[in-house]
């Protein structure tokens, strides 16, 4: 079977084409660039004409018709993650008309498509400050309200949650408005914080995608942004299982129709302190791991669904956290 994947450059979308392949698929991967697509090619050059690129310069008008054509399934990633948005549309515009321009592609010219795997987000899921368990039938509607009230003035965090809540939706109602003209059905995943080490065309720690940078920055750059990890908190998975759970999320016949959370755990204190030693010795001002310490989780995910659906054991702290930090460190970070 041939997958399309999208934004097959990003951090994670890397992870997913390697192991699509590694799994016997071929795959085709959309770049906006063809310079882009370049490091891709080399990456993947042992598994041959298994993989290719195709470059869509501009996910917002529609553009996949040419990319669909003859694939089997589709997995959706490519999406603005940055929490610094000047402007709403440079979010929302590309977020929601590039799914709903790929879905419509499908119906179009994907004769072949039996899935497809959208990657949406906890950030559609969780409403900030709101204290519960939060699950699949939780939608972000205060991101929504408060980008409809602030307009461009909404925090940059609101205006990408905002984005990832309103594609979401828009996937499922374009799915559900087309399901009598379809042969494929809809599978989104909601992972949280993915962090974890990098494959994808990264020279720098400046040039990571917004997670794994704020991971790198609270874990190895001293004191920056650690309030990120000690304070805030929230819930993670490592960059390997969401390339996994996109694998599963196409072979699970049960997945179809399905929004599913995929969340590995809370964090909220020294992700570095998860490891014992810690490995950042010169890293002082960070508080000591937390076990044995009472402590509330600042976010909870309930996580049956993915457990039945997908039944992936996911990767510890321990094990990110050690594999990420070899991964900067043969970098000379
Ligand atoms: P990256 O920034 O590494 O990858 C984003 C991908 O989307 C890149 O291929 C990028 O292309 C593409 N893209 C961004 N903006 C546009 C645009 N305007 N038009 C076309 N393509 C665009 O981020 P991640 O790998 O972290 O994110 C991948 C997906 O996972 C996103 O949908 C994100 O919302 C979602 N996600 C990420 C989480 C995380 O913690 N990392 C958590 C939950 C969900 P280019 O390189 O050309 O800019």
């Amino acid at each position: 079977d041939k997958i399309l994947v999208s934004g097959a450059n990003g951090f994670i979308a890397a992870w997913v084409v390697r192991r699509f392949l590694e799994k016997g698929y071929a795959v085709r991967g959309t770049v906006r660039s063809a310079d882009k697509g370049k490091f891709l090619a080399d990456l993947f050059k042992q598994y041959g004409e298994r993989f290719e690129v195709v470059v869509v310069e501009n996910i917002t008008e529609a553009p996949f018709d040419e990319a669909v054509k003859g694939v089997d399934a589709i997995a959706h990633t490519a999406s603005p993650f940055y929490l610094n948005a000047a402007s709403l549309d440079e979010l929302i515009g590309p977020a929601v008309d590039g799914t709903v321009g790929l879905l419509k592609s499908a119906v179009k010219s994907g004769q072949n498509v039996k899935r497809i795997v959208v990657t949406s987000s906890c950030a559609s899921v969780l409403e900030v400050g709101v204290d519960k368990v939060f699950s699949e039938l939780d939608w972000n509607e205060l991101a929504v309200r408060e980008v409809r009230e602030q307009g461009d003035n909404a925090p940059g965090p609101s205006k990408y949650r905002a984005s990832k809540t309103l594609a979401e939706k828009a996937a499922w109602e374009f799915y559900e408005k087309s399901r009598s003209d379809i042969k494929w059905d809809l599978s989104v995943l909601n992972p949280p914080f993915v962090f974890g080490p990098a494959i994808h065309d990264v020279n720098s720690p400046d040039a990571l995608n917004t997670s794994a940078r704020q991971w790198y920055e609270t874990v190895l750059v001293d004191g920056k942004s650690k309030d990120f990890l000690t304070k805030q908190g929230s819930a993670y998975i490592d960059v390997r299982d969401v390339a996994e759970t996109h694998v599963l999320a196409l072979e699970k016949e049960a997945a179809g129709g399905e929004r599913i959370i995929i969340s590995a755990g809370e964090f909220l204190l020294d992700v570095a302190n998860a490891l014992s030693p810690s490995p950042i010795p010169s890293h002082p001002s960070l508080p000591v791991g937390y076990s044995g310490v009472p402590w509330k989780a600042p976010v909870e995910y309930d996580t049956s669904k993915g457990a039945r659906i997908l039944g992936l054991k996911y990767r510890t702290k321990e094990e990110l956290t050690r594999d990420t930090l070899a991964d900067f460190e043969k970098r000379g970070w």
